[in-house]
């Protein structure tokens, strides 16, 4: 192999102790005691002095004044960025040069420097803990940020053995470890590391890296073993994988730490406390440290073989064979899972259905479910999915495929919208309190709020849900309008805290109590008064006298009409134009004020800012919920300075966690989202591209009877005979699972259970559509009824 004998040349440079005494002496003033230490490459003595304790280095022949300079300017370089860093501190000689080179007796030709000597001893030498190699981890977190502004032309000169990204030019040395099963575990992580390590390991993020913190290399406190006091040996130093750095320090002599799993998590927990390691970089660390232990076997291997009797760094290569063995016997997959969960990871979650494992734990987690959530707790599908990343429009399931989501509302602006990520994590990194301080973040939050409403509104209450605004709403209601009754849709859903529980029948046939009344829904397809009803929005609005008089019947006026202007858990009808004004003036004649429940048809769903101004009424009261913070905990009430005074007057109004910093933080960054990327121009236009191609579908599948919505809103109604409008209710349950199938996720709603909801992410484009659209052409045919 070209070169390879000079990556086994460890002559020590040809130097008598007497002229290193000398040069010292001439070059640095300095005289004392001497002792010379070990060193692979360099000739290294300590000297000690009244001055102090130096390192006085003696550099190999090979090592230029690229590579010594890159040495010495890095640690000139940790010493301006992180000064309490313990590592060796260089000095310059009398004419002020931090290295020079000088002619030695021997006719070579070496650079001399001078270092401080660091103490402590090395981590070898003490009985390591789980801490220690914890706390190596954050040293050389800590010595990655310090290098990470650092860079020096000679870094790429710097080509050693050691070097875990050119390893495979090493593998063929495997044939020197005796053992065949050794030597073939040996070779099956050098195979594995150059089919699917390595492309990945040159992808990830690169910088100057020590590269030989071993415990011969880490120093510790005599007294206090657990604590680092020194990193030594610069030598090795290369622009390389950051997390070859973590993987190096993981080298251990596996007969004193079997459990390398251990050692391995408590050294990346450490390294990423102080410097965040990237998803790509956790995922390669089990298969770096392994290439690291096969290279190290494969070396040592060799000088034995080559060299029985010389001085031996390593003097077996059994413990490194050993450890991989440990490492295959385990599975990367396994480590890696662990290293994840460590560190606070998300779950490991497969990129591609190669690189899933059979086995996604679900019938694990299922059990866990049932042990600690309750038996009862509801799943979609019949086997429930198991997702642990999404992007976008799209959410990853461990079976490695992406699905197309049509169905979640939350995520308004797109799954883990980077923006609405990056506020989030930034304030959280900054400070998270809550509204008993002043901050102005939540009064930027506020005034952008309400700006996107009609200017009567203009008063906040920050809250963590839906059901919580609507029960702070419901609760205003009674104080302002001095009335206890309400009017909700007859199957309305509006949350889960007691008095909003007793607003969500879900159903016409659940009896309500005595302060509410249901309207029948105006659902010109299916509900009594049909599309080609004259005055069609005032014969279903006539419902509200009639439920007003059987409110004042209970002894109850009415507070408040609390409305989905969106209409899902009736599903998703188009209300005839007008119909909500009608209501209104009948509410309003009565007394009542109007609760305006934005919580699906808020920002933008419905092709416009609310879904209240769609249908044209007033609110005297708005909740928000579930897309405000894109997934973020965060609802809010909006109203009048009025009412929200009248009511504070009579209740002490806090949420410890309503719209802490990091809440508005993430409600700001939606609104930036939704107002840069003109995500409600994009809901109409693609919206009606949708329902317009759905009304295609309709004229070849006879299932579907009727489509309806606005904005990125959708309801799909189905029927097995178009005429007498059958709910196709079995049919609709199958179809959810077969779009399971085809990796596009949908819902169901309505009375009969044979309305498909759909409620994409914003972020929603044109071949999103036609991706759903021919899934469902194909489920459909498979359904067929004709
Ligand atoms: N109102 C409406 C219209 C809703 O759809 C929901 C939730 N589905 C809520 C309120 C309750 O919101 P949350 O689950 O955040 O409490």
């Amino acid at each position: 192999m070209p070169g390879q004998h000079t990556y086994h040349d460890r002559n020590l440079p040809n130097f008598e102790q007497d002229e290193a005494i000398q040069l010292a002496a001439d070059h640095y003033g300095l005289d004392g005691d001497w002792q010379q230490l070990t060193g692979e490459r360099d000739l290294n003595y300590r000297l000690e002095t009244t001055d102090g304790s130096f390192v006085f280095k003696i550099a190999n022949e090979n090592d230029d004044e690229d590579i010594v300079g890159f040495q010495v300017e890095a640690l000139r370089h940790i010493a301006l960025r992180d000064p309490c860093l313990p590592v060796p501190r260089v000095y310059p000689d009398k004419d002020g040069n931090y290295f020079r080179r000088i002619a030695g007796s021997a006719g070579t030709s070496n650079i001399i420097r001078l270092m401080s000597f660091l103490p402590g001893v090395p981590a070898q030498d003490v009985e390591i803990t789980d801490k220690t190699f914890r706390e190596t981890g954050r040293f050389m977190g800590r010595l990655n940020v310090a290098l990470s502004s650092f860079y020096h032309h000679g870094a790429r000169k710097n080509d050693h053995p050691w070097d875990v990204s050119n390893c495979l030019r090493f593998q063929s040395l495997s044939d020197s470890i005796k053992e065949a099963d050794g030597r073939a575990a040996v070779n099956s992580v050098f195979d594995r590391f150059r089919t699917s390590v390595k492309p990945r390991l040159d992808a990830t993020r690169h910088q100057i890296i020590h590269h030989d913190a071993h415990p011969g290399n880490v120093l510790v406190d005599p007294l206090n073993p657990e604590k680092i006091v020194g990193l030594i040996d610069f030598g090795d130093m290369l622009y390389g994988p950051v997390v070859a750095d973590l993987a190096v320090t993981v080298d251990v002599d596996i007969a004193q730490y079997p459990d390398l799993q251990q050692v391995m998590n408590n050294v990346a927990l450490g390294f990423d406390s102080a410097f965040a390691l990237y998803e790509d970089e956790i995922d390669l660390v089990f298969d770096v440290v392994a290439v690291r232990a096969a290279l190290t076997a494969v070396i040592a291997a060799s000088w034995i073989e080559q060299d029985p009797d010389g001085p031996q760094y390593i003097e077996s290569y059994v413990p490194y064979v050993n450890a991989i063995e440990q490492l295959l016997s385990m599975g990367h997959e396994k480590g890696t899972r662990e290293l994840r969960r460590t560190c606070r990871f998300p779950t490991y979650c497969p990129r591609s259905p190669d690189e899933a494992s059979d086995d996604s734990h679900e019938n694990e987690l299922l059990g866990k479910r049932h042990r600690y959530m309750g038996e009862k707790t509801t799943h979609f599908y019949e086997r429930p999915m198991h997702f642990e990343r999404a992007s976008g429009a799209y959410l990853y399931a461990t079976d490695g495929h992406k699905y197309l989501d049509c169905y979640n509302n939350v995520p308004q602006v797109g799954h883990c919208n980077p923006h609405v990520v990056r506020a989030i994590s930034r304030q959280a990194a900054a400070l998270n309190t809550n509204t008993r301080y002043l901050y102005g973040s939540i009064l930027e939050y506020a005034e952008r709020l309400t700006d996107k409403l009609a200017p009567h509104l203009d008063a906040c209450v920050f809250v963590n849900s839906g059901s919580e605004a609507n029960d702070i709403a419901w609760q205003m209601a009674k104080v302002a309008s001095g009335n206890t009754g309400a009017l909700i849709m007859e199957d309305a859903y509006h949350g889960i805290t007691e008095p909003i529980r007793e607003f969500s029948p879900g159903h016409p046939d659940v009896p309500l109590p005595a302060h509410l009344q249901g309207l029948i829904v105006p659902d010109t397809y299916r509900g009594p008064f049909r599309e080609d009803t004259p005055d069609v929005a005032v014969r279903y609005a006539e419902d509200a006298d009639r439920a007003i008089a059987d409110l004042a019947k209970e002894g109850h006026d009415v507070a408040a009409f609390m409305i989905d202007s969106a209409l899902c858990s009736s599903g998703v009808p188009d209300a005839p134009e007008g119909y909500m004004r009608e209501v209104e003036k009948r509410v309003r004649a009565a007394g009542g004020l109007m609760i305006c429940d934005e919580v699906q048809s808020g920002f933008g769903r419905m092709g416009q800012w609310w879904g209240h101004e769609f249908h044209g009424v007033t609110a005297d009261i708005v909740t928000m919920g579930k897309p405000v913070g894109n997934g973020h905990p965060l609802g809010v009430v909006v109203t009048t300075n009025e009412i929200l005074n009248q009511f504070i007057d009579k209740t002490d109004l806090f949420s410890t966690f309503g719209g802490n910093t990091v809440a508005c933080a993430a409600g700001n960054a939606v609104i930036d989202v939704i107002e840069r990327d003109e995500l409600i121009e994009n809901g109409r236009d693609v919206g009606d591209y949708l329902r317009d191609s759905l009304r295609e579908l309709a004229n070849t599948q006879l299932l579907i009877g009727d489509v309806r919505g606005s904005g990125m809103l959708a309801g799909l109604e189905f029927v097995t005979d178009r005429n007498k409008r059958t709910p196709a209710t079995e049919e609709t349950l199958e179809l959810l699972e077969l779009m399971r199938q085809r990796r596009v996720l949908v819902g169901m709603e309505g009375r009969y259970g044979n309305v498909l909801k759909l409620r994409p992410p914003l972020v929603f484009q044109r071949e999103h559509v036609e991706q759903l659209v021919s899934a469902l052409d194909s489920v459909l045919s498979e359904l067929r009824i004709d």
